[in-house]
């Protein structure tokens, strides 16, 4: 359809484009941008961060006793010399300053990417929706990453990926299932209180559910404490991850509040001076589509260490599998089966099997829904990023001086 006012299109022609600006996103391009490839970063939201940004509020963790080094650890300490209260904003903006302010590296903020232009089983390029400027943003390049969490490029490029958790006998997973299904790890929207020195009400909306007693929350401890955020508030398991995002973020909504007028109303959980100071209405995921790689990382791997010759990252976080029930599934939130030692992770699950130049880092690499269950947590996946935009210019140094890529 012509358009009657035409709506501009800005083209940027790059060696690399990453589309999605969470922890690992971030690490791909700043890591390709230091080593000279000209970068360019797409996120759709107006922070940079994702889960760890202000909009979702989850803590950056990964290998417990064996730190994460690298882009990882220097957002750390730059936050822990900065940001001693701790504050959102404050996190926000470092990580902003670390994406807006380096060379080589183009941000487009609050840009969606939508369309993809493959050709020969490549991609050629790939077009993000600026909201705030009305502006379509058409980006060439010779490297692509999905860093969409959702794996958004997957899903446009035609490039192979997996939704759902595997059977026993695939990779010969203890953990997996008898009958493989479509189920997920369920969405969260993260509640913050705080104490303060007076009593404080809480009115709870007419459309929050109710929850009247402490049996309606089995296994779920709601002490309020400084670290408390709820995560265990969990719905969306047994739906659609993607699809059904806005109905699981509405049934989020209802329980989040209703649990804060539990606290607050019913029963004595020494809530009267504490107040309600922040409830995310941006669901954090935690599964949707993974990418197939040449490997698929598993349960195999995380508990025996990972010894490949291509190791470019390393895991340590438990198994850390939530039932897809959520926060409605009565036994325990989640498995906590620790490995041994920190476990490596290879090249060959950050790229895709049939799309040539497309990289992945993230919650979507190549793995088991298992192994993703350890390797999904932010610290590991900002690694795995800075892994992924390393090989690109490894990549780009060999095809420049051999022009065999
Ligand atoms: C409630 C909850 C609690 C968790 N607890 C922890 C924890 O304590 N510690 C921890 O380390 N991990 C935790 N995790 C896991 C962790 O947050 C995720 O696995 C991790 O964020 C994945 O990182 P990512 O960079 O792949 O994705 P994300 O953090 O989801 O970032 C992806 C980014 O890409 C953007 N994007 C998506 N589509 C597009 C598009 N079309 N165009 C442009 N941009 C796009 C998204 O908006 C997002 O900002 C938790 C997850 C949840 C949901």
């Amino acid at each position: 359809m012509k358009r009657p006012f035409p709506v501009e299109t800005i083209v940027h022609k790059v060696s690399f484009c990453v589309v999605g600006g969470g922890i690992a996103g971030m690490c791909a391009a700043i890591a390709a941008a230091r080593k000279g490839i000209k970068t360019l970063i797409m996120q759709e939201r107006p922070v940079f961060g994702g889960n760890a940004s202000s909009e979702v509020r989850m803590w950056v963790c990964g290998t417990p006793g064996f730190p994460e080094t690298g882009l990882v650890e220097e957002f750390r300490l730059e936050n822990l010399y900065r940001n001693t209260y701790p504050n959102y904003s404050v996190w926000d903006s470092i990580l902003f300053e670390k994406v807006r302010f380096q060379e080589n590296l183009i941000s487009l903020l609050n840009c969606s990417c939508q369309d993809a232009v493959t050709e020969n089983g490549r991609i050629r390029s790939v077009t993000g929706w600026q909201s705030t400027t009305q502006t379509f943003h058409k980006v060439e390049a010779d490297y692509f990453a999905d860093c969409s969490g959702d794996s958004i490029l997957a899903l446009l490029s035609g490039a192979e990926f997996r939704i759902g958790r595997e059977t026993k006998s695939e990779f010969g997973e203890s953990l997996a299932q008898d009958v493989p299904d479509r189920k997920t790890m369920g969405l969260s929207c993260i509640l913050q209180a705080r104490e303060t020195d007076s009593p404080r009400k809480f009115i709870p909306p007419a459309w929050a559910y109710c929850y009247p007693d402490d049996a309606s929350f089995p296994a779920r401890g709601h002490k309020l404490e400084k670290l408390q955020n709820f995560w265990w508030l969990e719905f969306g398991g047994d739906q659609d991850s993607i699809r059904d995002t806005e109905e699981i973020r509405d049934d989020l909504l209802k329980a989040a509040f209703g649990i804060w007028d539990h606290i607050k109303n019913r029963g004595d959980h020494g809530a009267d001076n504490w107040e309600l100071d922040w409830v995310g209405f941006l669901p954090g995921k935690r599964e949707s589509r993974r990418c197939i790689g040449d490997h698929i990382l598993n349960q195999q791997d995380v508990l025996g260490g990972g010894h490949f010759p291509d190791t470019v990252a390393y895991g340590g976080w438990p198994i850390d599998d939530h039932h897809p029930g959520g926060f409605r599934h009565d036994g325990p939130p989640n498995t906590n089966i620790i490995p041994e030692r920190p476990y490596g992770i290879p090249a060959r699950c950050l790229y895709s099997r049939n799309v040539e130049n497309l990289l992945f880092a993230g919650r979507n690499i190549s793995a088991s829904h298992t192994a993703l269950s350890s390797c999904r947590v932010m610290a590991t996946c900002g690694t795995l990023g800075q892994a992924a935009g390393t090989i690109v210019a490894a990549a780009r140094g060999a095809a420049t001086s051999s022009t065999l890529i």
